[in-house]
């Protein structure tokens, strides 16, 4: 695993500490114990879980560029810690909020970093679309990013509420999202977002795809609205 995940973090311009290696390998064998007695993740393995969770995670890293360093980033559905974890490891500064529905995986990322030694990071038990709701979360984080939660449309009510003006929703999606962008153009600019342009990188043969979203105006107060509502009218 050590060599998959130098060698790749090496191709995005990342270099992981000693420490950073330690963290990853330590990350993978606890998700691999912890996936036998709950759904976690469909990828195991160790080169599959080192290419498909860290590697991928690390491209949304080399996306963000050198602003990332000690900005604060909220990950959306980050189910057990993708994309928001492995960026922290390999970026110590960055100050981590993941949010994620169900406790249960919140509940294993508060162990992880327990067991990880990760300070600076804090897992929250939420429906995205209600905590933006909250004060200290709503346009309080320079980054929000997310990986395989929704399409864009209904990802952008999720996760530009959170950006502070001037900051970046990076969404994770694969080559084949153009229709997807183009669907999303309303919804983007509705929530005062702009699209900026493109992030694309191979993972395991497959050209994989970060859409760079600048958030240049204040989200209007009735977004996000219920799940039921977003999912039905997506902007
Ligand atoms: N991002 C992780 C990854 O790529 O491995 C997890 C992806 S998993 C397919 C989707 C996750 O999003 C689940 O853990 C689910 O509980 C969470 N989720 C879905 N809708 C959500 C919402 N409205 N608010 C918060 N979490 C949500």
């Amino acid at each position: 695993m050590r060599n998959i995940l130098l060698d790749g973090a090496e191709r995005f311009g990342i270099s992981l500490s000693d420490t950073g290696l330690e963290q990853l390998e330590r990350f993978a064998q606890i998700l691999e114990e912890e996936n036998k007695k709950m759904n976690l993740t469909a990828v195991t393995g160790s080169e599959e879980i080192a290419q498909r969770h860290f590697l991928d995670s690390l491209g949304v890293l080399c996306a963000a560029g050198d602003s990332i360093k000690n900005a604060s980033v909220i990950d959306i559905g980050s189910g057990p810690g993708f994309p928001g974890v492995p960026m922290k490891i390999a970026e110590p500064s960055i100050r981590l909020t993941a949010v994620d529905s169900t406790e249960k995986r919140v509940a294993f990322l508060q162990r992880l970093f327990e067991s990880l030694n990760i300070t600076g990071a804090y897992g929250v038990a939420a429906r995205a679309e209600e905590l933006a709701n909250n004060e200290s979360y709503r346009e309080s984080f320079d980054f929000a990013v997310s990986r395989a939660v929704a399409r864009l449309n209904v990802l952008s009510e999720l996760c530009l509420p959170y950006v502070k003006v001037g900051g970046w929703f990076l969404a994770m999606k694969t080559a084949a999202c153009g229709e997807e962008v183009d669907e999303s153009a309303r919804a983007i600019a509705e929530l005062g977002g702009q699209l900026d342009g493109f992030f694309d990188y191979e993972i395991m043969g497959a050209i994989h795809r970060i859409v760079r979203i600048k958030k240049v105006a204040h989200t209007p107060a009735k977004y996000p609205r219920r799940f039921a509502k977003i999912q039905k009218q997506p902007l």
